[in-house]
C-alpha cells in the first residue's frame, strides 16, 4: 500500500519513511492529512485513503476532546514543536498492535511530538504543514512500572521482619522519630508498648522452634488486628519481643490496648507446659507515654517501656505494666 502521495520524492525515501518504527503524519496548512506512514496506518488499523485528506478529527473523533488538539492549537500559533509526554496524555490516537501479536487489543502508550514546519517564517498556508510524530512507549512505561513495583518491594523489604511480616528496628527508628516530632509540633501525646512473651525459651526447649516461631507469628497478627489505626506501627524489637508504637494515644488507652493484646494471646490457648505464670502461652507488657508536658526522646520513651517491661516480669509475668516517669512506676492487675 503505498501511503505517500508526493510523487517527487525519491523511492528509497518514501520507503524509509514507511520502514520507520515510529508514526508519522503530515497535516496540511489547513490541518488535513497529506501523509500517512505504513507504521501508523498499520497501528490504527486504517488504509490510506481512510486518513488521507481528511482532517484529523473526521479520522478520530476522540482527539476533538483531547489534550491534543489543544496542543496541537499552540504549537502551531507559536510555530513552536510541542511534545506530549506518555505519563500526562498515554493514549491520544487509538493505535494497537497489530493483529498478529500479544496484547493486540491494548492501545499503545504513545509519546507524541506535534512539530509546525514554515509557520514561523510567515510562510502562505500552502507552506505550511505540521509533522506529527507519534513514538510507541508502551514497553518503557511497562518497563517503568515494573521498576517502580520492585523498588517499593525492596522498600518494604528493607523495613520488614521477614518471619512475622512487623516493622523492623530500621522502621521503628524512622517512624518513632516522625512521630514524637509530629507529636511535639501539635501537642499530642505518644505510647509505646513493649511486649515480651513469657518463660519463652523453655517454649523452644519443650516444643521445638519452628513452633516457637508460629507463635511469634500469631502474636504479631494480633497485635497488627489491635494496633490497627493508619498510624499505629507494630515492630519487631529484637527475638521475641514487639513493640507498638501508638501516636495520639494516653496512657489509659495504651494500658487498656496492652491489656487486651495479653487476653488475646491467652485465649488463643496455646499449651506451655514450662510455664510458672499459667498453663497456656502469655506475655507481659511495659507501657511509656511521651506526653506535651514531657516530651520524651525515642531512646528514653523505648528505655522507659522497656523498664516498665521489666516490673511487669519482676511484678510475675503475665500482665502490664505503666511508667509515669523514670522510676516511677504503676503496676495493673489483669
Ligand atoms: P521471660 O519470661 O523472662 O521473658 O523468659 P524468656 O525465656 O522468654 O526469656 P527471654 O525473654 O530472654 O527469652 C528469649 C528467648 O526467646 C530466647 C529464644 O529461645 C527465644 N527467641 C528469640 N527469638 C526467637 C525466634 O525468632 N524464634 C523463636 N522460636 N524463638 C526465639
Ligand atoms: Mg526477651
Ligand atoms: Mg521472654
Amino acid at each position: 500500500m503505498q501511503s505517500l502521495e508526493n510523487s517527487a520524492l525519491q523511492p528509497w525515501a518514501a520507503w524509509a519513511l514507511d520502514y520507520l518504527e515510529v508514526g508519522l503524519l503530515v497535516l496540511d496548512g489547513q490541518n488535513r492529512v497529506v501523509f500517512a506512514n505504513q507504521w501508523f496506518l498499520r497501528h490504527a488499523r486504517l488504509s490510506s485513503t481512510q486518513v488521507l485528506h481528511k482532517s484529523l478529527p473526521e479520522v478520530f473523533p476522540q482527539l476533538e476532546t483531547s489534550h491534543f488538539t489543544l496542543f496541537l492549537e499552540h504549537a502551531l500559533a507559536s510555530g513552536f514543536p510541542a511534545l506530549l509526554s506518555q505519563t500526562l496524555h498515554p493514549a491520544p490516537f487509538p493505535l494497537y498492535m497489530p493483529a498478529s501479536q500479544r496484547s493486540q487489543d491494548k492501545q499503545l502508550r504513545q509519546s507524541i511530538r506535534i512539530i509546525p514546519m514554515g509557520y514561523q517564517a510567515a510562510s502562505a498556508a500552502e507552506q505550511r504543514y505540521t509533522l506529527i510524530q507519534i513514538s510507541d512507549v508502551t514497553n518503557s512505561v511497562l518497563r517503568e512500572r515494573l521498576l517502580k513495583a520492585q523498588a517499593s518491594k525492596l522498600q518494604d523489604m528493607a523495613n520488614l521482619d521477614s518471619l512475622t511480616g512487623l516493622g523492623n528496628r530500621r522502621l521503628l527508628d524512622d517512624k518513632l522519630l516522625v512521630e514524637l516530632r509530629a507529636a511535639s509540633r501539635l501537642g499530642t501525646s505518644v505510647a509505646a508498648i513493649m511486649f515480651d512473651l513469657d518463660y519463652f525459651k523453655q517454649f523452644n526447649d519443650l516444643y521445638g522452634h519452628l513452633s516457637g516461631d508460629e507463635c511469634l507469628r500469631k502474636v504479631a497478627t494480633i497485635l497488627r488486628d489491635i494496633c490497627k489505626r493508619p498510624h499505629d506501627l507494630v515492630a519487631r524489637f529484637g527475638g521475641e519481643e514487639m513493640v507498638a508504637i501508638l501516636p495520639e494515644t494516653d496512657r489509659a488507652g495504651a494500658l487498656q490496648l496492652a491489656g487486651e493484646v495479653l487476653r488475646r494471646v491467652r485465649k488463643l490457648g496455646i499449651a506451655h507446659a514450662g510455664s510458672a505464670v499459667a498453663d497456656v502461652l502469655t506475655l507481659s507488657a511495659g507501657v511509656a507515654v511521651s506526653e506535651p508536658g514531657h516530651l520524651l526522646t525515642p531512646e528514653a520513651l523505648l528505655d522507659q517501656a522497656d523498664h516498665a517491661l521489666y516490673s511487669a516480669k519482676n511484678a510475675g509475668r503475665n500482665q502490664v505494666c505503666g511508667t509515669r516517669t523514670q522510676g516511677e512506676s504503676l503496676a495493673l492487675t489483669h
